[in-house]
């Protein structure tokens, strides 16, 4: 049953019953080889104000392109490094490419754009974290107004809850944008909407996907955008995958998408020329000829 739920299930499957199968040792050692041996390499996918018109962000997704496993999803590689103990290193790796691209970008000249980075919930037990970011954006001369880290509700019940709330104080206070990703599919509570300095609320994918048939949903999507907008929170939507969608999200008060509708993730050469066809103007190049919001 497990393997008809899909590959992901599977794994996780073993991994909750213990057992070690050749699939997961070949993955474990494949991740060991391809954070020593310079496999991994980044996608940006851009976030765009479909009222505006205009660019906003892009978010940077970690990619593991593998000689003999050959294309391994993120969704299988990143729980496997937090289980492994890797998901620190590899996080730093993340936070290192993002910085310095950033910091190349800007010397190039091109219209400073944020970028938002994946956090996992075992990097913010380490209380150096926040100063280590901000080493890195000092060093690659980077403002801390470009970085903006995406947490999931998981990252916010640790055990350590006072020091990690120190550290995200830290973060805020330093300029660092947080935002809260997946939002809705947790299992925590919503006050951490009110005790934590977050700015941005992500609408997860699976909200997104069956509109605008699916009422339900719609209703769900209607009330988190209700309640974002009384907190004053700017909110997201991922996945957005038709004009059908964007133009409901749209009407709801939610302006930011991201999705394959406007933009899949892209490599870093592609994302410098689509820098360079957005220019000074901060336009998104690419709508549809017939887009009006
Ligand atoms: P996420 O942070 O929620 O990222 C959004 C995921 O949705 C990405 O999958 C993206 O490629 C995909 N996506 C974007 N637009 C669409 C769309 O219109 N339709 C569909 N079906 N999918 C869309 P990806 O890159 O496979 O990453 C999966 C997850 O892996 C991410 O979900 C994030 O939780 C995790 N991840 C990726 N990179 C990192 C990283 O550097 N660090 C950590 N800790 N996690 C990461
Ligand atoms: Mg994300
Ligand atoms: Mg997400
Ligand atoms: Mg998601």
């Amino acid at each position: 049953r497990a393997k008809d739920a899909g590959r992901n299930s599977y794994c996780f499957y073993n991994a909750v019953m213990g057992e070690r199968n050749y699939e997961d040792l070949a993955l474990e050692h494949g991740l060991r080889k391809a954070l020593e041996g310079g496999l991994l390499h980044l996608a940006w996918q851009p976030k765009i104000d479909v009222v505006s018109r205009r660019w906003v962000g892009m978010e940077a997704l970690l990619r593991w392109h593998d000689p003999d496993l050959g294309e391994v999803s993120p969704l299988q590689f990143i729980p496997l490094a937090e289980k492994l103990g890797l998901i620190e290193t590899l996080g730093d790796w993340v936070l290192d490419q993002v910085c310095q691209q950033l910091g190349q970008w800007i010397k190039r000249g091109y219209r400073p754009m944020p970028v938002s980075v994946n956090v996992s919930a075992r990097q913010l037990v380490d209380a150096d974290f926040a100063a280590c970011i901000f080493r890195r954006l000092k060093a690659c001369g980077v403002g801390s107004e470009l970085l903006e880290l995406e947490l999931t509700e998981s990252c916010l019940i640790l055990e350590q809850e006072d020091g990690e709330y120190q550290l995200l104080d830290q973060l805020h206070a330093g300029g660092v944008t947080l935002s809260i990703d997946d939002f809705g599919t947790g299992y925590s509570s919503l006050s951490y909407l009110r005790k934590l300095p977050l700015s941005v609320i992500k609408i997860d994918a699976s909200f997104v996907r069956e509109l605008p048939g699916n009422r339900e949903d719609g209703q769900l999507v209607k009330a988190i955008i209700g309640m974002a907008t009384a907190l004053g929170l700017e909110v997201v939507a991922e996945g957005v995958e038709t004009r059908a969608q964007a133009t409901l999200l749209q009407g709801l008060g939610c302006h930011v998408c991201q999705g394959y509708w406007l933009a899949r993730p892209a490599s870093t050469e592609q994302i410098s020329q689509w820098l360079r066809e957005s220019g000074e103007s901060g336009l998104w190049p690419h709508f549809p000829e017939d887009w009006e919001p």
